[in-house]
């Protein structure tokens, strides 16, 4: 990147989110190890997501299907993981699947369906979590807490999909303890799912938690938090809702 300054401010951003994790393990006793960085990397050009993974990220994800192919075949001479964490509608799977290892946002059967369609078709599988509305904000996208058994059940019988673990957009708030209620909600839905020993269901990922209560969902269990301005900086918003799960994302 031909912007030296503004490289220096993404690694300074990306060392200071290293270190609240790492406080944050500390202070609630938890191997540093066990929680992963996700950069949230929406609206953020090739050349800036390149300085982060550089300076040592390693999980990157998108939440719009257009922003996946152009910047995967940017970074395309870099070793880094995939994830998507958009809403994807299902005339859109092929462009996506390809280019992904993980999708953090499975929220309905039909959807589910589709991948499975699709990955036997390609011979494949895939890595899901099931994004799940802990805040219950009928903005949001994901399912009901209330049908998570029910989703994981039939979803967990399409054997295609390898379900990980539970994702979701806490409460959005400037007050980290306001956050904690949805937090805590979806580690005790993983802990409930996780009891009942589904077939296809594996429930040890964690995905909450961003740039503004990355410290308490680590302290509610989160094993990946996913941070986007900490790093980056504020995002452009003109002419869009770049706001995490918003309908137009
Ligand atoms: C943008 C986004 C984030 C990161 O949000 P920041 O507040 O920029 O850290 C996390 N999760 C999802 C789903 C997002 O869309």
């Amino acid at each position: 990147m031909n912007d030296p300054a503004e490289a220096a401010r993404i690694r300074a951003g990306l060392d200071a989110v290293w270190s609240r994790i790492r406080a944050a393990c500390e202070a609630a006793g938890r191997d540093p190890d066990e929680v992963r960085l996700l950069l949230a990397t929406k609206t953020v050009e090739p050349e800036k997501i390149r300085v982060a993974i550089e300076a040592g990220a390693t999980l990157v994800a998108e939440n719009r299907v257009q922003e996946v192919r152009p910047k995967f075949e940017a970074l395309d001479d870099l070793d880094y993981e995939r994830h998507f964490i958009g809403h994807l509608q299902s005339n859109k799977i092929n462009a996506l699947v390809p280019y992904i290892s993980c999708l953090q946002s499975l929220d309905r059967i039909s959807l589910a369906n589709k991948l499975q369609k699709r990955l036997e078709r390609e011979d494949e599988q895939l890595d899901v979590l099931l994004q799940v509305n802990t805040s219950r904000e009928e903005s949001k996208f994901g399912l009901d807490p209330d049908n998570l058994e029910a989703f994981a059940t039939e979803a967990g019988r399409l054997d295609r999909l390898r379900i990980r673990g539970l994702m979701t957009i806490g409460l959005f708030t400037d007050d980290q303890e306001k956050a904690r209620p949805s937090l805590h909600r979806l580690r005790e839905l993983r802990d409930q799912v996780r009891e009942l020993n589904l077939d296809g269901v594996e429930m040890n990922e964690l995905s909450m938690g961003m740039s503004g209560d990355l410290e308490v969902a680590i302290e509610e269990g989160a094993t990946i938090v996913r941070v986007g301005t900490a790093v980056f900086g504020s995002r452009d918003t003109s002419g869009s809702d770049s706001r995490p799960g918003s309908p137009k994302t």
